[in-house]
């Protein structure tokens, strides 16, 4: 399977994961129909793409009806809000593109004979009784929490996914992603990574919830690109986690993102969120099995490439408060 002159759909393509695939799509000779509402995702992450010839952009939110008129070869979901205070500021259209996106995108590549790769996430795990997270784990998720709104749509997403595939035959993939990061993350996203990066540019203090001993694990951008990308040509159809096992507690983390950015602010500690994952690990055995995948980017290399983004980009842009989008 090549990407070269395939066409693909990428939902949420003007956010974080959505803009490094189309990146990787045209790379490899693809061409992309971006589509986005522009809720959460800016089109300044897609802007250098916005002349190419196999580039096109549509202003669109897929919980309504997707028309395209073009064959499809595949369609790549990764419309939705994805940090916690994002998913509590929009809830309801959270809960709408796992689900209604997800079924007219089902319709659309059952229609287009596309194979169709959905993104969904850790947090179908919620705050996991099993450590680290094998992809047969089922988890332990509040769905009338506040995080719920975004776990039962990535689950039901998934629900969805597999019965398109069992009933219809659609070909599906499906990658829950663990905590990713790198360049176009939202530094106002109220995620502890940026949140830090923000906190240490502004010279403020940096604010771990709880008392930092709740775990993450975090993976570089191209590695899990290059996970996906992998994933779609794979022909597999069961759930594969993609993520870094590099396992770090939040307090720890702060101190690194401290010792990276020579910030000569303090921690100073706030309550931990409701149903807040106390641990967060991937289990990637079956992405190393039938991908041959692993991810190749230490936290510490990843994390200066990012601090290089972040401290790059206008001034501005570090003051932006916390829910500052449409
Ligand atoms: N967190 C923190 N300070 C912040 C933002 C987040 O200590 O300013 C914590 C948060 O409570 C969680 C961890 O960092 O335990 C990762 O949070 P994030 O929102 O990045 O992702 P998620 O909880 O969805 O993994």
């Amino acid at each position: 399977m090549e990407l070269n002159d395939k066409t693909a759909l990428i939902t949420g393509a003007a956010g974080f994961l959505g803009s490094h695939l189309c990146d990787r799509f045209i790379a490899e000779g693809c061409k992309v129909i971006a589509m986005d509402n522009l809720i959460t995702g800016d089109l300044r992450n897609i802007e250098h793409l916005k002349k190419h010839p196999k580039f096109t952009f549509v202003l669109h939110d897929v919980s309504k009806y997707v028309a395209i008129d073009e064959h499809l070869d595949y369609i790549l979901h990764f419309a939705s809000p994805a940090s916690p205070i994002d998913y509590l500021k929009i809830p309801i259209q959270t809960l709408k593109v796992g689900s209604l996106g997800t079924h007219n995108l089902l319709g659309l590549a059952l229609h287009k004979k596309a194979t169709i790769l959905v993104a969904s996430t850790s947090e179908i795990y919620g705050d996991p009784l099993v450590h680290p997270q094998p992809e047969d784990y089922w988890g332990n998720v509040n769905p009338v929490g506040p995080r719920g709104v975004y776990d039962e749509a990535k689950r039901f997403q998934e629900a969805m996914t597999m019965a398109y595939h069992t009933a219809k035959g659609l070909d599906t993939r499906i990658v829950r992603i663990f905590n990713t990061y790198g360049a176009r993350m939202r530094l106002n996203d109220g995620r502890a990574l940026p949140a830090f990066f923000g906190q240490a540019l502004r010279g403020e203090d940096i604010t771990v919830f709880g008392d930092g001993s709740q775990t993450r694990s975090f993976c570089y951008v191209d590695d899990l690109i290059e996970g996906i990308v992998r994933l779609l040509h794979s022909g597999y159809h069961q759930p594969v986690n993609i993520g870094n096992p590099d396992e770090v507690t939040i307090a720890r983390f702060a101190q690194e993102i401290i010792a990276l950015t020579g910030s000569k602010q303090k921690v100073i500690f706030k309550p931990l969120p409701i149903d807040d994952p106390k641990q967060r690990q991937p289990d990637i055995s079956r992405a190393r099995k039938i991908l041959k995948w692993q991810p190749q980017v230490s936290r510490h290399e990843g994390l200066k490439t990012t601090y290089n983004y972040f401290k790059n980009l206008p001034t501005d842009e570090w003051f932006k408060p916390v829910h500052d989008f449409q």
